[in-house]
């Protein structure tokens, strides 16, 4: 029988800048979940851990007694090694749609259990159901036959995915306590470790359109997640990267699909492709067949034969038109000179047409967001287009156009961050 504790006691410790048992934190996260800790109690303990922090053990403990909430997949009698990505988010960030048919068709399986988005920077879910007749929804024995057969499965996390997570990360985000990096390590790595993946790569943005927008913050955070994935057995790496400026030229549903299929046919943004193919080398060195060079399977078409079988595994057409909106605007340049865009403003503009969601059960426009014409450092002449606006619902193209003021300029040189800043191991 676990040893029981009073709320008041673990929340005293953790206000008065104590260590956490591990008994208290395997008890007040599973009494909370059960709803025997109130709400207000949970509240409260959230605020001291932000305020105070926690430390690796105690981390690490927390991130396993929410895995514990629900169940844990297990992939390992599979016939290839599984590898996952996760990517804190960004705008534009389409990455995990070239990614994941790239990776399974270098070998290994990709297992990716995704959420909606909510907010500005979009998610992978909600991309991949432009796609015609495309589900999101698998049972579990459908992901292992799709693991096997193709490599690569994209679909909903199953609500068993740590539910410890889910209610708190509801709480946290009324409560203003979101922002500590043990509560978000714990939170997106418990429902990674919980999918069962033996390897994960984790791409930690920042800049102005990530959810961590300082350098320091990010590095934080990503050791913090490598240190909890490898307290956990499963290899992880991560990544920080740039988020200052939009990843590629779009950002918007079927707009980003549109972009990812052009990577997979062996074009598309520099950038894109770059991060693509980062993460691929990380994802495969990870699970031993770094002896494979993914470039060659994006050169020879084998990425792309695995993103139609992906696709159509779950019932998608790849070879259907993609949702265009019905409503387009353009934005064109003022002045001559170089250009700068920022993340944000793009990111806050594609959701304002219609491609984002600012409530969990909201519908978002398939076609909706934002395609740019010049990116940051391009030469621009006055009166070329710049971006197009794309929506059904033409009345929000001035609540988008408000986002976009001050949101790119053009002068001199503008400043190039490099796409990839650090690399964190365990
Ligand atoms: N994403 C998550 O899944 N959890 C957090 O706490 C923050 C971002």
């Amino acid at each position: 029988m676990a040893p029981r504790f009073a709320a008041v006691d673990v929340i005293r410790t953790k206000r008065d800048r104590g260590e956490l048992s591990g008994d208290q934190i395997d008890w007040v996260v599973d009494a909370y979940t059960r709803g025997e800790v109130a709400e207000e109690q949970m509240s409260a303990l959230a605020m001291a851990i932000l305020l105070n922090g926690m430390t690796r053990a105690e981390t690490s403990r927390w991130t396993t007694a929410m895995i514990d909430s629900g169940s844990r997949l297990d992939f390992t009698d599979l016939p290839r090694p599984s590898v996952d990505k996760h990517s804190t988010g960004g705008v534009g960030d389409k990455v995990t749609l070239p990614l994941a048919p790239l990776v399974a068709a270098c070998g290994a399986a990709v297992p990716q259990l995704s959420g909606r988005g909510l907010g500005h920077t979009g998610g992978t879910l909600d991309k991949l159901e432009s796609i015609p007749g495309w589900r999101a929804s698998l049972t579990l024995p459908e992901i292992r036959r799709q693991l096997s057969d193709v490599g690569a499965v994209v679909c909903a996390a199953t609500g068993d995915l740590a539910p410890a997570d889910r209610k708190l990360y509801a709480l946290r985000d009324v409560t203003s306590t979101v922002e500590a990096v043990p509560l978000i390590a714990s939170s997106i790595m418990s429902k990674k470790i919980a999918e069962g993946t033996s390897a994960l790569v984790l791409d930690v943005k920042t800049g102005s359109g990530a959810f961590m927008k300082e350098l320091g913050q990010s590095l934080e955070l990503a050791r913090a997640m490598v240190d909890l994935g490898t307290d956990a057995g499963v290899r992880t790496v991560a990544v920080v990267t740039d988020m200052s400026t939009p990843l590629g030229r779009t950002a918007g549903n079927a707009l980003e699909v549109r972009e990812s299929v052009e990577v997979l046919a062996g074009g598309g943004p520099a950038d894109l492709v770059e991060l693509t193919l980062v993460l691929a080398r990380e994802m495969l060195a990870a699970v031993g067949l770094d002896a494979v060079d993914p470039a060659d399977a994006l050169a020879d078409g084998r990425a792309m034969d695995a993103w139609r079988r992906m696709v159509a595994a779950q019932g998608g057409d790849p070879d259907a038109a993609l949702p265009v909106a019905r409503h387009t605007s353009e934005v064109l340049a003022e002045a001559d000179g170089v250009l700068d865009v920022d993340a944000l403003a793009v990111g806050v503009a594609a959701w304002r047409l219609g491609a984002g969601r600012s409530r969990r059960d909201e519908a978002v426009q398939a076609g909706a967001g934002v395609e740019l014409h010049a990116v940051r450092g391009d030469v621009v002449r006055r009166g070329q287009r710049l971006m197009t606006l794309h929506t059904d619902t033409p009345e929000r193209f001035e609540w988008a156009g408000q986002a976009l003021e001050g949101g790119w300029s053009i002068g001199g040189p503008a400043d190039r961050p490099p796409l990839v800043h650090a690399r964190i191991t365990a």
